[in-house]
């Protein structure tokens, strides 16, 4: 399904060319659709490894809405000639959605990350969103026997967001292997959000946000992610290539 937006497709990956206000739109649709929706926050990182993670590039190409999640995806589309007006981050979305919640009456689960910082989040949340209804957390270090427990927790609390913070590409793969005993309308792999909604992890500041800055701050912040920073390199090249090509 896609009701609005332009698809921009990069390194062999559609992206919907939406801005934020149409994305939470979009996700407000998917919701009423009742259809158990996926919905990925491309950044340069997941782009690139779904040029060889098959299986992650099928989930993408299947997902109702890929947002363009970081600098590097919007760069590319506006590099390859596309239209993409702005970017739209994971957390960013995330909060867009909370702030209308209350007033929607949409429910959250949050799902993910290690022990106690989906807990720490919800707080932060009904802190930040008063009336906004989180109807469970499950932290996101578990092995398979612990799955049927954990699709039956999220399952019974009826969430219409099932927030998803297990990484690139584990939370999109359990998602989608998940999604129809779930029984969710909308999901959405989210990364680090509720480390930063638990204040573990700090966004980088607004300057550093507008200067297209945000992945060097989080590698000089979390120096073990530094070697993920090849990352972009090596997306931009491919971007440049296929466009050659
Ligand atoms: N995580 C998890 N289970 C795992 C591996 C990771 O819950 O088996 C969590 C981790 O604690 C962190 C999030 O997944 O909260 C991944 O955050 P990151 O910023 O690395 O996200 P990405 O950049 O992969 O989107």
């Amino acid at each position: 399904m896609n009701l609005m937006s332009e698809r921009v497709e990069i390194l062999g990956v559609k992206v919907d060319a939406v801005t934020m206000a149409q994305a939470v739109n979009f996700v407000e649709k998917l919701i009423a659709a009742k259809k158990n929706s996926i919905v990925a926050t491309a950044n340069a990182e997941m782009l690139l490894r779904a040029t060889k993670d098959v299986e992650l590039k099928n989930i993408l190409s299947a997902a109702e809405l890929v947002v363009p999640d970081g600098a590097g995806t919007v760069w590319a589309a506006h590099h390859l000639g596309y239209e993409m007006p702005e970017r739209v981050a994971g957390f960013d979305l995330v909060q867009e959605l909370m702030k209308i919640a209350p007033s929607k009456g949409y429910k959250f689960f949050l799902f993910g990350s290690a022990p106690e910082i989906a807990d720490k989040a919800k707080v932060k949340a009904e802190e930040l969103y008063p009336g906004i209804k989180i109807v469970g957390t499950r932290n996101g270090y578990f092995n398979v026997d612990d799955e049927p427990e954990i699709i039956a927790q999220i399952k019974n609390s009826q969430p219409d967001i099932l927030l998803a913070a297990l990484g690139v590409p584990k939370q999109e793969k359990w998602l989608a292997a998940h999604k129809n005993e779930l029984n969710v309308p909308v999901s959405i792999g989210v990364g680090g959000t509720f480390d930063v909604m638990a204040g573990v992890v700090k966004r980088a500041p607004k300057w550093m946000q507008r200067a297209k800055l945000e992945w060097l701050f989080r590698a000089m912040l979390q120096p073990s992610r530094a070697g993920r920073l090849v990352a972009l390199p090596k997306f931009v090249m491919k971007v440049v290539r296929s466009k050659k090509k």
